[in-house]
């Protein structure tokens, strides 16, 4: 069965890239940019930060599928247009996330963010040692990453509690959903992971109410998207004390603009949206597989709900 990809992505490069890899694994599958010869001939277009205008410019596209795990970056327009939208879910993705996380836990929990501190001002300072059992990490958001880290955190003998929007039930995850659910996880949490996807129900969730629920000296991870964190308030919490610090991969503005005060702000570990990425073969095959699907009309994998927005 013959199919068409169109590579909608904002950079050029990384588009051509996936166009490269999807040649190589797939020559019988035809692959364009926008604006190529013939590229009138994709149903589906692979999206990073579309443009707005794709279905005006290709009405022949008939699914939209995000070449990430997020799909926030899409667009209102693009999401609200009927087309189903579809998303990449990886295994490896998973294992990353969590190795991701698990190494910001222990760099609070065997105090190497403060050692890093001690190093700047040469001095030999020891920090009580904190056991895994003895640290309680919470969740925010229990999908095929978070969901993944909660399990694999409990497995390794962190006190895990998790929160979603539906009830759940994972094994030795202390499982929380709705807002009274909220309250009681983040009030019970000495590292908070953000792992929601980002919609206009999460939008600036990590803000100074949820941020002063948090024990005292807690830490915050976000991981999520930037516009789950409402800056100003994290800054404050953490000068004034409140929180430790937080380990940032996610931001409004990427790359970060070299005047954020998130820069400079003690406490504030910040890493390049590098918690983990959807391995290059695996989003080529997802696409591949789901054009296929779409051209014989069987059920596409990894479709997202377009009014609860994930
Ligand atoms: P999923 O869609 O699989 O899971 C989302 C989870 O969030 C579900 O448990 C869902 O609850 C919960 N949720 C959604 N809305 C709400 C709400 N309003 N209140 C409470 N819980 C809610 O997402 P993934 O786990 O695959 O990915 C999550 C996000 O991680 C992505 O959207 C992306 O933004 C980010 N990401 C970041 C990366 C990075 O490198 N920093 C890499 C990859 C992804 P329920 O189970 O009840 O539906």
């Amino acid at each position: 069965m013959s199919v068409a990809i169109l590579f909608a992505t904002n950079s050029p490069t990384y588009s051509n890239t996936l166009i490269n890899l999807c040649r190589e694994l797939y020559p019988e599958v035809e692959v364009y940019l926008p604006g190529d010869v013939g590229a009138e001939k994709a149903k589906l277009a692979a999206c990073w930060s579309p443009d707005q205008k794709l279905l005006q410019q290709y009405p022949n596209i008939e699914l939209i599928h995000s070449v990430a795990a997020g799909v926030d970056h899409i667009g209102a327009d693009l999401l609200s247009s009927g087309a189903p939208v579809c998303r990449v879910v990886d295994d490896g993705q998973k294992v990353g996330m969590f190795e991701y996380i698990l190494c910001g836990i222990l760099n609070v929990q065997r105090n190497f963010d403060k050692a890093a501190m001690e190093q700047a001002s040469q001095n030999w300072q020891r920090y009580p040692m904190r056991k895994r059992g003895e640290m309680r990490v919470g969740i925010l958001g229990l999908g095929e990453l978070g969901g993944f880290a909660a399990s694999q955190l409990a497995e390794f003998g962190y006190r895990v509690s998790g929160w979603s929007r539906t009830e759940k039930s994972l094994p030795n995850v202390n499982c929380h959903f709705g807002v009274d659910g909220l309250q009681t996880l983040v009030s019970q949490s000495d590292v908070l992971v953000n792992m929601l996807p980002l919609n206009v129900h999460t939008k600036g969730i990590l803000n100074e109410d949820l941020m002063s629920q948090l024990p005292e000296g807690a830490y915050l991870m976000n991981c999520g998207r930037g516009a789950h964190l409402v800056t100003k308030d994290l800054i404050r919490a953490v000068n004034r004390g409140h929180l430790r610090g937080a380990l940032l991969d996610v931001f409004n503005v990427e790359p970060l603009p070299s005047s954020d005060p998130l820069w400079t702000t003690k406490g504030i570990f910040i890493t390049p949206h590098v918690a983990s990425d959807a391995s290059k073969p695996e989003i080529i095959h997802q696409l591949v597989s789901n054009a296929m699907k779409l051209a014989a009309g069987q059920t596409l994998n990894n479709q997202i709900n377009q009014v609860l927005g994930y």
